[in-house]
């Protein structure tokens, strides 16, 4: 089985972009899980299914397809029962219309047991030496006998710099206001705030990004 390094932390945080720029220099896959709940999310809003139902939003996973590569740039696919064509969903669910709503479909507990099955499922099956894999609930729920356990973190004003630098003409309130909301109803459901007994804490509010992705790789390297 693959090596694991799981990482959690809330939205901002650097998290995505220094596990994977740390994934490509240990020569690792890399498994960003929130990339599925967006995509649950993104098919949701397509069929039109109620996102606060917990038995709609199984009944779309019993049926849709899900792939996502580990290795080199992001591709997202779903395939959604009944109409058989894949649908490219990289940048879709990065939209704000995603973002706003995907913490309806991430508060279900029977839908977040499925979607950690197929996370635990897809890192068995790669066939690499390792794999960073990051979310909220990897290092306690996903992957809690990881070698590895990292909790990232950064200031509510620091998360909320960089997310404005990537969402050009939103302001820096809005930007800070909604990564406030979506934490606020994410943490009702894990706690991604405080690290887990013998979970490390990374604090990136006073590091750049090489110096995160090195926090990163010094730790795996340890
Ligand atoms: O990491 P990202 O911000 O893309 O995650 C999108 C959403 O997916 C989060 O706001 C949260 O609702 C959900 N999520 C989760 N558990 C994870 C990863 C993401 O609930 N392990």
């Amino acid at each position: 089985d693959p090596v694991l390094v799981a990482i959690d932390g809330p939205a901002g945080s650097g998290k995505s972009s220094v596990s994977r720029a740390a994934a490509a220099r240990l020569g690792f896959g890399i498994l960003d899980t929130g990339a599925a709940y967006r995509a649950l999310a993104w098919a949701a809003l397509q069929t039109g299914a109620d996102l606060d139902d917990e038995a709609s939003m199984l009944a779309l996973l019993d049926a849709w397809h899900y792939s996502i590569t580990l290795l080199g740039a992001q591709r997202v696919e779903v395939e959604l029962g009944g109409a058989p064509a894949r649908h490219d969903v990289t940048a879709a669910i990065r939209e704000h219309a995603v973002s706003g709503q995907v913490s309806r479909v991430s508060k279900h507990p029977e839908v977040r047991e499925r979607l950690n099955a197929m996370f635990r499922r897809i890192v068995a099956e790669s066939g690499l030496p390792g794999v960073v894999i990051e979310g909220r609930d990897i290092t306690t729920v996903v992957a809690p006998n990881a070698p590895v356990r990292i909790l990232m973190t950064a200031s509510p004003e620091v998360r909320a710099q960089r997310r404005a630098g990537e969402l050009a003409g939103m302001s820096q309130e809005q930007v800070l206001a909604d990564i406030a909301a979506r934490d606020a109803k994410d943490a009702q459901v894990v706690d991604f705030m405080h690290p887990a007994p013998g979970v490390r804490l990374v604090d990136t509010s006073d590091l750049d990004f090489e110096q995160s992705v090195e926090a990163v790789v010094g730790i795996v390297r340890e």
